[in-house]
């Protein structure tokens, strides 16, 4: 979406689309502060205990700049029910949605969906292995298009929408995805700093900016790591980073925690959770059904390219395990 075209916005509510303030200056000063030098040596291998992960990125989580640069909402409320009153757009609206790849003609792997998701909401995409999860996400960022069906994203029609806009919807559009999908050959901060380079940001705004999104995601230590020297759920961070560090309005994960143990899985969720609270629209596809469960957010499950359940505080349901 260009820059002229608004956002919908309600009372109260933090536009997510508006500059942001003034990233805080990391502790260390100077030009090239927490900017990798690519003449040291790479820090070695180091196997780090579970626990101590955690607890660095509860630290992160803790700290009271996460709010500070992505404002607060107010978690308790319901982002549907506030948006519905306030007159307020979906950010994401699907009508009769259907799509059929060319190989599965006679199978479509979403078939007529109807959903409206809502600034601010945090929603959890459950279903089998195969139901559509996949597809579905990949129609927000016009990476599938279906083959009818209506769809708007951030005001835009995607059945409409030139090909040559696609990378400014992108742009509004952070993504996460089970193998975290880093640069093997670049540090967590070059992973981070590729993805404001690649929409011409600034030097300037990248120094500032990408030390501290990786400070909030509790990888200040590890900004010069490459991926291989980090653990699955520090890439993990990483790249929530770098989804997160153009501050997107709508950010998606497919199967985020898939290759995670479960402690580490619920550090990388509370902090979608976290990042949701800001006033980001976070939508989470997931096999995770304890981790669902225990959220008690907004939960649309997915049947053979159907919606058969959408339930504003549910759990995972009685959908397969895998
Ligand atoms: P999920 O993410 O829930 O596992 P997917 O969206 O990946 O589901 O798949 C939904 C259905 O679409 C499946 O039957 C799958 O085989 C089929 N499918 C997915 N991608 C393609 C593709 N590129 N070409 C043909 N069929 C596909
Ligand atoms: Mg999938």
């Amino acid at each position: 979406m260009s820059a002229a075209t608004p956002q919908p916005t309600m009372a109260g509510i933090p536009d997510p689309m508006a500059p942001a303030a003034p990233a805080p200056q990391p502790a260390q000063s100077g030009l090239f502060a927490g900017i990798p030098d690519p003449t040291q040596p790479a820090a070695p291998v180091v196997e780090r205990d579970q626990a101590a992960e955690v607890a660095s990125l509860d630290n992160a989580l803790n700290n009271p700049d996460f709010t500070s640069v992505f404002a607060p909402i107010d978690p308790q409320a319901s982002r549907k029910k506030m948006a519905k009153q306030a007159g307020v757009e979906p950010v994401i609206l699907m009508e009769h949605v259907t799509k059929i790849y060319p190989a599965q003609p006679n199978k479509p792997a979403l078939d007529d969906i109807n959903i409206e998701i809502y600034p601010g909401e945090f929603v959890f995409l459950v279903g089998h292995s195969g139901s559509g999860k996949t597809t579905l996400l990949s129609t927000l960022n016009r990476d599938v298009k279906p083959t009818s069906g209506r769809i708007l994203v951030a005001g835009q029609d995607l059945m409409k929408i030139k090909n040559r806009k696609v990378p400014f919807l992108r742009r509004q559009i952070g993504a996460v995805f089970q193998d975290f999908k880093l640069l093997p050959q670049k540090t967590a901060y070059e992973n981070v700093a590729f993805a404001l380079q690649c929409i011409g940001k600034p030097k300037g705004v990248i120094r500032s900016q990408v030390p501290e999104v990786l400070r909030l995601v509790g990888l200040a230590d590890q900004m010069d790591s490459l991926p291989d020297q980090l653990s699955g759920g520090e890439q993990q961070r990483v790249a929530v980073a770098r989804a997160m560090v153009n501050r997107p309005p709508l950010l998606i994960c497919d199967e985020p925690t898939g290759n995670l143990d479960p402690a580490i899985s619920l550090g990388i969720m509370k902090l979608l959770e976290r990042i949701n609270r800001t006033g980001t629209t976070v939508i989470v596809a997931t096999h995770d059904r304890e981790m669902v469960d225990s959220m008690h957010r907004r939960v649309i499950a997915l049947e053979g390219g159907h919606v058969i359940r959408d339930q504003e505080r549910g759990g995972y349901g009685n959908y397969g395990t895998n």
